[in-house]
């Protein structure tokens, strides 16, 4: 098929040439002067996109799963009691992955296209008078529903409650495209992956870690080796890694950093607003609903969008992949077939949102959906004229 491929799954995200340029290059020594150098260059800029000057970064040849590990296994006991609540696949995967490690997980089941509302959470936060609890986990960014919870809100309810229990977010589709502030928001540990709003491929699990967090470290006995932070932030003060780490992707972060804090991770979250509110006109302007259930909780990072009754959203991205060499994500887990998502993350402009949402309108007409044919796309061109930046 002639053109690129237009890869509008909410990540991986569209590369940028200047970051795969600086991938393209032969091996180097991981131990050698200039690789220490790039180490003790990409860390301290690495923490300005968690906006953090207290937190400690890692960086693990992973992917956003082994940061989830990594999270618990070095601030956790076996045993020890975790408050999670599940709002979409992932963050009841994250639960999953804390009861595997033998973590007591008292699991909260919200419904899917809503966040977790700060009552909920002090409730169950106050309810816990023995302070059991010794971790939250909660997911900044559904990638599963197009949902965005209130980090914030679950600080203030942590707080409220007087709960010393850490706070774990979940960042993996949320960081460095949707606002998160890591000293601000009193998180202990944000854990991402490489291959969303960093602009990279897959391939890195990484965190950002509190002084609590490290603290908690100090006498946390689950098992762990690879996963372990302490060997990694001892040979990190060095500028080297306790293994071989993924040198092309480390030269990639120190381009996309450069990319990332030229643009200021203000002007990224509002962006990435405009882009969204666009997409979200569009759904509308189709007579169609997203998942995410109301404008409070949509996320600026996908959209979820549920296609009419009878109509097959799989096909719908089998379809467009097919023939207009556009890649849409799929609905997961209740929603497969119900839904389809559209990423609008990463590095994207105003041209490649109305394209994609061209792509979708012509897929749902190959597929006779009903909706009236460039109404999505004039609706999000409206509010693009509309919401110019100055
Ligand atoms: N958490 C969220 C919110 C995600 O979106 C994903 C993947 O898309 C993961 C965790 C798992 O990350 P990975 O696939 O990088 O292991």
């Amino acid at each position: 098929m002639t053109g690129r491929l237009f890869l509008q799954i909410p990540g991986p995200t569209n590369l940028p040439e200047p970051v795969q340029r600086a991938m393209d290059m032969a091996l180097i020594n991981h131990r050698g002067a200039d690789f220490i150098a790039l180490t003790k260059k990409l860390l301290p800029r690495l923490k300005q996109v968690f906006k953090s000057k207290e937190g400690t970064p890692i960086i693990f040849p992973s992917s956003g799963s082994g940061a989830w590990e990594s999270s618990l296994v070095n601030t956790l006991s076996p045993g020890d009691a975790v408050l999670a609540f599940s709002i979409g696949q992932f963050s009841g995967d994250w639960a999953k992955a804390a009861r595997a490690h033998g973590y007591k997980v008292d699991l909260v089941e919200l419904p899917w296209g809503g966040g977790v509302p700060e009552d909920v959470a002090y409730e169950k936060l106050a309810a816990d008078k023995s302070k059991s609890y010794k971790a939250v986990l909660t997911i900044h960014n559904e990638t599963s529903t197009g949902v965005t919870t209130h980090v914030k809100s679950l600080r203030a309810a942590l707080d409220r409650a007087r709960h010393p229990a850490l706070l774990l977010v979940d960042t993996v589709s949320g960081l460095a495209s949707a606002d998160l502030r890591f000293d601000e928001w009193g998180i202990d540990v944000a854990v991402t992956g490489s291959q969303k709003g960093l602009l990279l491929p897959p391939g890195l699990g990484i965190l950002c870690v509190s002084q609590k967090a490290l603290k908690a470290m100090e006498t946390a006995k689950s098992p762990r080796y690879y996963f372990d932070w302490a060997p990694m932030i001892e040979r990190n003060r060095q500028g080297i890694f306790p293994y071989t780490p993924v040198t092309q992707m480390l030269y990639g972060m120190d381009v996309a950093l450069d990319m990332l804090l030229e643009e200021g991770m203000d002007n990224i979250f509002q962006r990435h607003y405009r882009l969204a509110e666009g997409v979200r006109r569009a759904v509308k302007a189709w007579g169609m609903e997203t998942v995410a259930k109301s404008p409070d909780v949509a996320s600026n990072v996908l959209t979820a969008v549920f296609l009419p009754q009878g109509y097959d959203a799989d096909a719908l991205i089998a379809l467009t992949e097919a023939k207009l060499n556009l890649a849409l994500g799929a609905g997961l887990g209740p929603l497969a077939g119900r839904a389809f998502r559209i990423g609008h993350l990463g590095w994207l402009n105003e041209l490649e949102v109305l394209a994609t949402l061209g792509g979708v309108e012509l897929g749902m007409k190959m597929l006779k959906v009903p909706f009236p044919l460039g109404a999505g796309v004039k609706a999000a061109q409206e509010w693009l004229l509309e919401s110019q930046p100055a």
